[in-house]
């Protein structure tokens, strides 16, 4: 069964189009399952109706051409209740509907399951038989099985689908929804971006000079097959024969001309290299995959390897810079901060990631530089989209494809009311943080790169509250030195001073790597993470805090921050190397002071040990982004479980209450520096709660800035009363709605956070 599963799932994958998807699940589910008929019927998302798309059995000639309504017939009462109908006499039953034509009157058994994607129901997948007989447990779990796995395939294949129409046919449009990851809208055109050596990645270009890539594929080619022979002569006598011949199947799948002769004629046909390779090679992957033989199923590995190490090669061959049009819109399956780094900032207006999640780096980054970007648009086929006029929806989290006229129009205006409302933010610029009646509530920024700097001071940041330190190192191909790193932070340290900067010492792993210091792991965000990577490797934290310590003398504005922390032993531990680094210098005649010191609460253990952390440090600071992840157990980059990750969640909500009591009881300050601390409507608990600092990213600053001095602090006690006696996010959320109408803030609500 199992197997029968995986290669119809494979079949299906490989299909060019949706329709060619739908005929391969009906005649192989028939042919597995034994059965006459088999009918894929698609519900029409606007009418709602459920299409006769694709059957094996019936009347061909009324494929796409009748369809039912929600309440009609037993496929209507699939879709309903979602759930499947097993019947040996479907004529029987009340709800059966005789559709005149279809040649259903001689099939009697009836087997229906709904074909549901992201809890919407998108079809009804259904098997009949003449026989009058009830389908056994193990063909219901079959098709229930079947259905649910193809769900994803059909979804996405629609998608695929709308791109295709939309090229062949002019002003045509498609919508694709994500996750809103950075709020604004970006009007542009779209470029993709693939990471290195990723077969089914590599967009779709045209080529301005096909024997150029002709050229580059042929040396590519000889440098591969290069690479293979000296590796075979270096490993002959180390292994046995056996394992060495897979170098001659290498070697003789590159020889065989006949995949290089298709890479030939399509790149003859005006693609590049690149894309010829990649469809290519992907279609015999496919091809092998779906071999019954294991011998062969294996070959499609040796393939891949191949093709990948043959992409390699292109892609480092390729001298031209990629060009970015004046409106980049960024577009790649997982976006990464360095390829961001690439775009220069002045073209670059918009991003759309396939994976992750609003709370993904990435899309913090793009929050901190203020890039409309749409997170986890799952179903966009974005290898087919290079070049396309794109409109990133950072609100709703919609991406539209060749938008028309009208919807052009529409977010044209949003875009322009948005520089409005953030015109008029500017003159709060130089006016406090404070309530009407008169608390003050310091405002700090997140900063990374050198750029947030300027903006951040110019919007009248009181400090850094967070210095994301592994930002300069995922831009390089190498850990910095020491003294580029005192270099660096000195930067910072001076365009602040004196007001104060906190840095974060290294916090990598999780979906941070670092690109030459990889980290693989099965649960990156329950692993080697943060103060773990550094404390079992003293030589990078020593190196950094020296850095960060030699960067301070004279202007003696330096925090430092510990990440990831979740036992007091690492806080020991961590402040022992700072002494140890702080006295060497001393030694050495550095002048400088020992800096604030302080412990980030991003883990649950941290909360219930709050107290215990603050008595040995001189400050904490709550990562919100992190501390929602591991209480509600939802990874931040996970699309799937997006939905699930609310930072306004009760148990998130008391936990950063508790965190501020504890602090306070020990006397120590408290700030804030996840995204929720620039979220304008959360502000108003925070406050209420007891923080003494919120940072956040300079793009916030100004929004935040606005609701603190609608508000009075002394209603805010209420409001946080009452949100900590309700049960759900959303009734929370619904609370704060209300306040910030109340209060004229409405314009500031915001989907962060909530
Ligand atoms: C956090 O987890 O809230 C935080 C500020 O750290 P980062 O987002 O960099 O993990
Ligand atoms: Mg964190």
């Amino acid at each position: 069964m199992l197997e029968a599963l995986r290669s119809i799932v494979q079949a299906v994958n490989a299909a060019g189009n949706l329709q060619a998807a739908l005929d391969i699940i009906v005649s192989r589910i028939a042919e597995v399952m034994g059965t006459e008929v088999c009918t894929v019927y698609l519900r029409d998302p606007e009418s709602g109706r459920l299409i006769f798309m694709a059957n094996q059995g019936l009347n061909p000639d009324l494929i796409g051409k009748i369809s039912l309504g929600p309440d009609e017939g037993l496929v209507g009462q699939v879709a309903r209740r979602e759930e499947p109908v097993n019947l040996d006499h479907a004529e029987k039953h009340p709800n059966f509907l005789y559709l005149p034509g279809i040649g259903e009157e001689q099939y009697h058994s009836f087997l229906g399951a709904p074909i549901i994607h992201q809890r919407t129901v998108m079809g009804v997948l259904v098997v009949q038989q003449k026989d009058s007989r009830r389908f056994d447990e193990d063909e219901e779990a079959f098709l229930v099985t079947m259905s649910a796995q193809l769900a994803g395939v059909i979804a996405h294949a629609r998608a695929t689908g709308s791109i295709s129409t939309a090229q062949n046919a002019v002003g045509a449009t498609a919508s694709f929804k994500g996750i809103a990851g950075a709020t604004g809208v970006a009007i542009g055109r779209a470029v993709v971006v693939a990471p290195i050596a990723e077969l089914h990645s590599v967009p779709r270009r045209q080529s301005d000079d096909p024997q150029l890539e002709l050229q580059a594929f042929q040396s590519a080619l000889s440098a591969v097959r290069a690479d293979i022979h000296a590796l075979s002569e270096k490993l002959f006598k180390q292994l046995p024969a056996d394992e060495h011949a897979l170098f001659d199947v290498y070697l003789r799948i590159i020889d065989d001309g006949t995949w290089a002769a298709e890479v030939v004629k399509k790149i003859n046909e005006g693609e590049w290299a690149q894309g010829a390779l990649s469809q290519v090679m992907s279609s015999h992957i496919r091809t092998f995959e779906m071999m019954e033989d294991a011998y062969f199923k294996e070959r499609a590995t040796d393939i891949k390897d191949l093709g990948r190490r043959v992409l390699a090669y292109l892609q480092t061959s390729e001298v031209e810079p990629a060009e970015y049009p004046e409106k980049t819109i960024l577009v790649g399956e997982e976006l990464t901060a360095s390829m961001l780094g690439e775009v220069p900032r002045e073209k670059l207006v918009g991003m759309v990631s396939v994976r992750g999640s609003s709370n993904s780096h990435v899309a913090i980054l793009a929050r901190a530089m203020g890039i409309p970007t749409v997170m986890g648009a799952a179903d966009l086929p974005y290898t087919q989209i290079e070049n396309a006029n794109l409109i990133v929806d950072g609100y709703s989290g919609y991406v539209h494809y060749n938008p028309s006229a009208e919807v052009y129009e529409h977010f044209r205006s949003v875009s322009e009311e948005d520089q409005v409302l953030t015109q008029g933010l500017e003159a709060l610029r130089d006016l406090p943080s404070e309530t009407l009646d008169g608390h003050r509530m310091p405002l700090w920024v997140n900063t990374g790169l050198m750029a947030d700097v300027a903006r951040s001071l110019d919007r009248g940041a009181e400090g850094v509250g967070l210095y994301r330190t592994e930002i300069p190192f995922l831009l390089r191909e190498r850990f910095p030195s020491e003294e580029e790193q005192r270099a660096i932070y000195r930067e910072q340290l001076i365009a602040f001073a004196p007001l104060p900067v906190t840095m974060r010492t290294l916090d990598i792993g999780g979906d941070k790597a670092l690109p030459y210091f990889p980290i693989e792991e099965e649960n990156p965000f329950l692993g080697w993470r943060g103060i773990r990577v550094t404390l079992d490797h003293p030589e990078i934290f020593l190196v950094q805090v020296r850095a960060m310590l030699k960067a301070s003398e004279g202007l003696n504005n330096l925090r430092i921050m510990l990440p990831m922390i979740s036992n007091v032993q690492e806080v020991d531990e961590a402040l022992e190397l700072v002494r140890r680094a702080y006295d060497e210098l001393i030694e050495d005649g550095w002048d400088i002071t020992l800096p604030p010191i302080g412990v980030m609460v991003e883990v649950p253990a941290a909360v219930y040990q709050a107290r215990q952390l603050a008595r040995r440090v001189d400050f904490l600071s709550v990562g919100s982004n992190d501390l929602t992840q591991y209480l509600l157990a939802v990874d931040r980059n996970n699309t799937r479980v997006a939905d699930l990750y609310h930072a306004y969640h009760p148990a998130v909500l008391n936990s950063l209450r508790q965190v501020v009591d504890a602090a306070h009881a020990e006397g120590k300050p408290v700030g804030i520096c996840g995204e929720l601390a620039g979220d304008p409507a959360a502000v108003l608990l925070l406050m209420a709660m007891g923080y003494d600092m919120l940072s956040m990213n300079d793009n916030s600053l100004l929004r935040v800035k606005a609701v603190i001095r609608s508000c009075r602090f002394d209603e805010l006690q209420s409001l946080l009363d009452h949100s900590m006696q309700v049960d759900t996010a959303d009734e929370v959320k619904s609370l704060l709605r209300k306040m910030m109408i109340d209060i004229g803030m409405e314009r500031l609500l915001q989907p962060i956070g909530a």
